[in-house]
């Protein structure tokens, strides 16, 4: 009987999984693997990484679940372009199926498992599991790529039928499992370099945390379209990372928003459903535009010359900017991880557009940082701030951090919360605190405690705009 190997990576979850059905139906007793690869693991800076303790709780609760459906999960701490060929000779693999990973870095680690398992008469199926929509199945009526996101959703909606949404089932197909010849260990955390985070305390990993979050946000989806844009409310899902991570299925999520928007008016699931097929769009983007995960997605913005100020840089990363939302929200990705949409747009506004630090700076930190962290969301995300992306920001449309702050955050909840130096300033100047009488702050000693703002907006503004318009017009 053929043997066959299905590798787990950002799909942790052991239910609706396309690629893990797809071998379990192939013919063969299926052999699980998770690799915690060093390829990745060695090169974080931090080794108190949020991630990585979510992965391990998430492969935890996973290989729990697939021992109680009769099967194996080993889980290894490697090299996996050596391991996953390595694995597949010690146990006489015939198939090995994984989910597709779109980011560039893993399509070069995939060839190359590709090639080294083709050497040995292996061969190795890669399945769509992370979109609904993955590739060119959403082209332009002449057979181009979109890069403009309304008609890109039209599209989509319109390509939108039940069996996309529909699960692949695991359970049912479970008798295909090999059973495991005795029950093996994980690596702990430790073992492998990392030391415990505070993750716990703010998100719950795994399939059921995942589950749970969600079904907490359906009771609450119908005010999505209101209540997304501000910080200080429990407005958006906090889903990210369990996107990231595989540990929901996308396929649950739209098939629910979906329902809610049929026959009905439901502008919190449209909404909600839209940002799905944004996170769509990016995987899309950077497939078929790979130069744009290094440089500009329009070539033209690469020669923008960037201030790069270092001491500008480290006051961005560690909240010392003198701009309440911004300090607050810096703190927030800071000690948490998370950081809200709204709030990202402002920060990376600001970092180019205020502080004329290119984008590609600011993407790496996020990279190093957010828990959801996705280059191709990540990327498409900076590139939409910095202007240099598809349908991104107009250049000369530059957001002002106060008024931001005053729109999305008028009683100065969220920034109190994350700068709580500013408790005592009255709302009228918590946007804005320099704006208060020298008199009013000495007596509450606010010099002391909380920097004076680093840039002034108006007059960079004017330098930004003629900065983009340098490269525009050369
Ligand atoms: P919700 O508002 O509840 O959205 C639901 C889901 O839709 C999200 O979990 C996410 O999977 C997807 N989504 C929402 N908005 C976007 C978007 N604009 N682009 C792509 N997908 C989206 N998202 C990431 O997943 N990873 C990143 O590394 C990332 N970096 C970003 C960087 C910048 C500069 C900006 C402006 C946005 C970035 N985003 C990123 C998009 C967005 O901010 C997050 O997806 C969202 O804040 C996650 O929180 P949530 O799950 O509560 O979102």
């Amino acid at each position: 009987m053929k043997h066959t190997l299905f590798w787990f990576r950002r799909d942790l979850r052991a239910h609706d999984n396309a690629g893990l059905s797809r071998a379990l139906q192939s013919g063969g007793k299926v052999t699980c693997i998770f690799v915690f690869d060093r390829a990745i693991l060695d090169a974080l800076p931090n080794k108190a990484d949020r991630r990585v303790e979510f992965i391990h709780a998430s492969v935890a609760e996973l290989k729990g679940a697939i021992e109680s459906l009769g099967g194996e999960l080993i889980v290894s701490h490697a090299f996996a372009t050596q391991e996953i060929p390595s694995i597949a000779r010690k146990l006489n693999i015939d198939l090995v199926f994984a989910n597709e990973d779109y980011e560039p870095a893993a399509r070069k680690r995939d060839t190359d498992i590709a090639a080294a398992l083709a050497e040995n008469g292996v061969s190795f199926h890669l399945v769509k599991d992370t979109v609904i929509f993955e590739k060119s199945e959403i082209l332009t009526q002449v057979g181009g790529t979109f890069s403009v996101f309304t008609p890109y959703k039209r599209a989509w909606l319109k390509r939108l039928a039940d069996r996309d949404l529909a699960a692949h089932e695991v359970a049912s197909f479970a008798r295909a499992f090999a059973k495991p010849p005795k029950k093996s260990a994980m690596p702990a955390l430790a073992a492998m370099g990392f030391l415990p985070t505070n993750i716990k305390a703010h998100i719950t990993p795994g399939m059921d945390g995942a589950d749970a979050a969600f079904g907490e946000f359906l009771s609450r989806i119908a005010g999505y379209d209101e209540a997304r844009n501000f910080p200080a409310i429990k407005g958006v899902s906090y889903l990210g990372v369990h996107n990231r991570f595989g540990t929901i299925s996308v396929r649950a999520l739209a098939r629910a928003a979906y329902a809610q928007t049929i026959g009905k008016s439901n502008p919190g699931a449209e909404t909600w459903l839209a940002e799905l097929i944004w996170r769509e769009v990016y995987f899309q983007i950077l497939w078929h535009h790979p130069h744009a995960a290094t440089g500009a997605f329009r070539p033209m913005y690469d020669a923008i010359a960037w201030r790069n100020d270092a001491r500008h840089f480290a006051a961005w990363c560690n909240a010392g900017t003198g701009y309440p939302i911004i300090d607050a929200a810096m703190r927030l990705i800071n000690q948490t991880g998370y950081m809200h949409n709204r709030l990202r747009m402002i920060v990376a506004s600001f970092l180019t557009k205020d502080l004329l630090i290119d984008w590609r700076m600011g993407e790496k930190y996020f990279a190093d940082n957010l828990n959801d962290f996705d280059q191709s969301a990540n990327n498409g995300g900076w590139q939409w701030a910095a202007s240099t992306g598809c349908d991104a920001q107009p250049y000369f449309r530059i957001f002002n951090p106060v008024t931001q702050s005053e729109r999305f955050d008028p009683a100065g909840k969220f920034i109190r919360r994350y700068v709580p130096e500013l408790a005592d300033v009255p709302d009228k100047f918590i946007h804005a605190p320099w704006t208060m009488p020298p008199l009013a702050r000495q007596a509450i000693g606010l010099d002391a405690r909380y920097p004076a703002p680093i840039v002034d907006h108006a007059v960079e503004r004017e330098k930004a705009l003629a900065m983009y318009k340098a490269v525009r017009e050369a």
